[in-house]
């Protein structure tokens, strides 16, 4: 067939259900799945090889010829083999001329080269028309057809009708393709596959750190201090207790840092007296990333929910109130209600409902296939209105828990000891290193004295 009029085939509309040849350069794993996948879609496929012995492992109805002699049966040829090896493509320029060129190759690394895999294939071949598609999509999951988390496959190129048959043959392979402009996007596609959740890494770095420092410190205020001063056991505490000490922590700190970013933006931009400025680097990762940040955010909320939840049935809790009601009986005397406390208590419980309701809500529309369905100003109605409305409820809602045990100093009492006692130690070790066996009396600034012997 002449080469031409391959080409003219392909980039003409089709009007038959017949599907035009696709060559496929390479037999390596993705050639192989890539090839396979377009069989069953109806494409009757043309392998290049370097060795032109068909191997059980070709996909049956495939043929195998030579590069020179597969490149002249298709207008669509997808170059299945690394970057490194593209040196092959020169003595074949001729034949490749106005040919669609399909780059699906990866690095090792990020920007690995001066330029993408796409440009140098273009630079290599300059009569193709370079197309870059299908680098996200793993040889794996084209095999296997487990394509859920995968289906979408970025296309560009600087030749729109090349990029729209391309196009065209990933509808046709089942999967969806997003058309990311021209060839100058190859770089940021071929980065993607070697990205690990890229917008995850400061949100779920971030609540690890806070997760870690409180722990530690509702460790020591709660399991340790009490052991050593008081000489009580409380460290069942580490399973349910403290983590749900720690998750609303984390829930509000995090709800809180999805809209810090929001409120510094806005601040700069008073400052500056302009908003055609761009914001720092560090806001504008940190705004990237508000999304996930309320996810985790949720995360954390959805736990303390579950770890309130299971607070009834603890052998800690109900040991707790049988106490409390036996001491009732044994001193005959019934505590009248607290109609305050009741209250309180009441008024807690519904800010945290409607707070984690307006959350849930909130993580909701930010699915892509809801938001999708929202115009503008509806999803940011409920991404900013609802937002700031659901840190106020949660906030409120540990105010009304424990605003008034964070102002009473009491609640510090175990940090003030241990303050006072290192405090001790560090002035006796000052003072006396040469007498630290003799016992020596010091007093601690504001309260207690101590000895140290
Ligand atoms: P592979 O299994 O190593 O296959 C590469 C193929 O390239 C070989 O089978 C060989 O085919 C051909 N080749 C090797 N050296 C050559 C040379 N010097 N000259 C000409 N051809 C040569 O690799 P792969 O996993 O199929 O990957 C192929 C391309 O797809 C890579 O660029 C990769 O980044 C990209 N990709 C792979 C995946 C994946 O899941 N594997 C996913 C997305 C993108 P012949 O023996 O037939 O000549």
């Amino acid at each position: 067939m002449n080469k031409n009029s391959s080409n003219i085939m392909a980039l003409a509309p089709s009007t038959s259900n017949r599907r035009e040849t696709v060559c496929i350069f390479g037999t390596g794993d993705f050639g192989r799945a890539l090839g396979h996948k377009m069989i069953q879609s109806g494409y009757p496929v043309v392998f290049g090889s370097r060795s032109t012995q068909i191997s059980s492992l070709i996909p049956k109805g495939a043929e195998v010829l030579s590069h020179a002699e597969a490149a002249q049966k298709a207008a669509v040829i997808i170059i299945a083999i690394q970057r490194q090896n593209y040196n092959f493509l020169t003595p074949l320029t001729e034949i490749l001329h106005g040919k669609v060129l399909v780059d699906v190759s990866n690095n090792l690394k990020i920007n690995e080269y001066p330029e993408s895999n796409a440009e140098y294939l273009a630079q290599l071949v300059p009569g193709a028309k370079v197309v870059k598609a299908f680098n996200t999509v793993s040889a794996w999951a084209l095999q296997s057809g487990t394509l859920d988390a995968s289906r979408q496959v970025f296309v560009c190129g600087d030749d729109t009708e090349a990029k729209q048959i391309v196009m065209n043959i990933v509808r046709a392979l089942g999967l969806t393709p997003l058309d990311q402009g021209s060839l100058l996007a190859a770089q940021e596609i071929e980065n993607y596959p070697l990205q690990l959740f890229p917008m995850w890494k400061f949100p779920i770095l971030l609540s690890f750190g806070l997760a870690a420092f409180f722990f530690f410190y509702c460790l020591i205020r709660n399991v340790i201090y009490p052991y050593v001063y008081e000489n009580k056991d409380f460290s069942f505490f580490i399973a349910i207790s403290i983590p749900n000490r720690i998750c609303p922590i984390l829930a509000l700190t995090l709800l809180a840092l999805v809209y810090l970013p929001g409120v510094l933006a806005a601040i700069i931009q008073l400052y500056r007296g302009t908003k055609y400025c761009r914001f720092p680097d560090w806001l504008d990762k940190w705004m990237l990333c508000r999304k996930q940040l309320g996810l985790v955010a949720l995360a954390f909320a959805s736990l303390h929910v579950l770890y309130t939840l299971v607070i009834p049935i603890r052998s800690f809790v109900k040991w707790r109130m049988s106490s409390q009601i036996i001491s009732q009986v044994l001193n005959n005397k019934t505590e009248p209600l607290d109609t305050t406390n009741a209250w309180l208590s009441d008024s807690y419980l519904a800010l945290g409902i409607l707070g984690f309701f307006l959350f849930v809500l909130l993580g909701i529309t930010s699915l892509p296939s809801v938001s999708n369905n929202v115009n503008w100003r509806e999803f940011r109605f409920v991404q900013s209105k609802l937002g700031y409305l659901t840190l106020i409820l949660c906030t409120a809602h540990t105010l009304v828990y424990g605003g008034k045990r964070f102002l009473n100093p009491s609640s510090y009492r175990w940090a003030r000891q241990n303050w006072n006692n290192l405090w001790c130690s560090m002035v006796s070790s000052l003072s006396c290193p040469l007498r630290l066996r003799s016992t020596c009396t010091y007093t601690y600034p504001h309260r207690s004295t101590c000895t140290r012997a």
